[in-house]
């Protein structure tokens, strides 16, 4: 489903991912992990057609990821993104929000959106919560919002960007949990993540990222239980146990 090969990306002179190669199979989660500034953002970006690259390939279904050419406007709406800051518009109702890609992007009928965005945000536990603005809501329901809306656009695979960093501890169970539903049901998701737990239930593949490179991939039982890498093993204990 999505094929990303060797991948070379710089910002100026300086070369952020250096040779990336993975894939994702249709219905597969793969859980990102790696320390910060490891280039984790910057894959999902060029995956989704957000940053260009300058060498190698990536491929959705087998359709060229190339940020310069028209057909990039195609395959955004393919693949949705759910980011770290939820990024919902202030002055719109939760329905609203979750309107706004099919009536806009895939110029769906008003009536027939509005009804499937009340099933998405139903699915994700907020059907109460229709009228209301993202204000008054709290990080994790604003989230689950923001998961609506990828899902609203009946996208063929999700990235998510840290969907939890930003939430108050208490509040990245529900998140997480409409995660996996989301997982259980097919979707091909592709997650950068801290939440350990999260990619050992839930992922199929995790891949761990250091300087631009993917030092090391495999099952979660391996990589997050036995990694053979020093570098995998420093960054999980630290993760795991950060006054160490
Ligand atoms: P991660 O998500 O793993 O924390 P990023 O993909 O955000 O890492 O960043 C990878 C590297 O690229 C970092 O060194 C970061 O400073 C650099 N970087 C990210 N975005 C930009 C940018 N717009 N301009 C210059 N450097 C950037
Ligand atoms: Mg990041």
């Amino acid at each position: 489903m999505i094929t990303v090969q060797d991948i070379h990306k710089s910002y100026g002179t300086i070369e952020v991912i250096k040779g990336v190669s993975f894939d994702v199979q249709v219905g597969e989660v793969v859980c990102i992990i790696g320390p910060s500034g490891s280039g984790k953002s910057t894959i999902l970006r060029c995956i989704n057609g957000l940053e260009t690259y300058q060498k190698g390939e990536i491929r959705i279904d087998g359709d060229l990821v190339n940020p310069a050419d028209k057909s990039i406007i195609g395959l955004r709406q393919r693949v949705s993104m759910v980011f770290q800051r939820f990024n919902l518009f202030p002055h719109r109702t939760v329905l609203e929000n979750v309107m706004e890609g099919p009536v806009h992007v895939k110029h769906v009928r008003r009536s027939e959106a509005r009804e499937l965005a009340a099933e998405y945000l139903t699915k994700v536990g907020l059907e109460a919560k229709l009228d209301a603005y993202p204000e008054n809501l709290s990080g994790g329901q604003q989230q689950r919002v923001a998961i609506a809306r990828a899902l609203a656009m009946q996208p063929e695979a999700i990235l998510f960007d840290e969907p939890t960093s930003a939430l108050d501890p208490e509040l990245v169970g529900e998140v997480l949990k409409v995660m996996r539903d989301v997982a259980l049901e097919g979707m091909t998701m592709v997650v950068v993540t801290h939440e350990m737990g999260f990619a050992r239930e839930v992922a199929d593949r995790v891949l761990f990222l250091e300087g631009g490179r993917i030092v090391e991939q495999g099952p979660p039982e391996e990589i997050l239980r036995a990694p053979k890498e020093v570098r995998t093993q420093d960054f999980l204990r630290r993760v795991i146990n950060p006054l160490e």
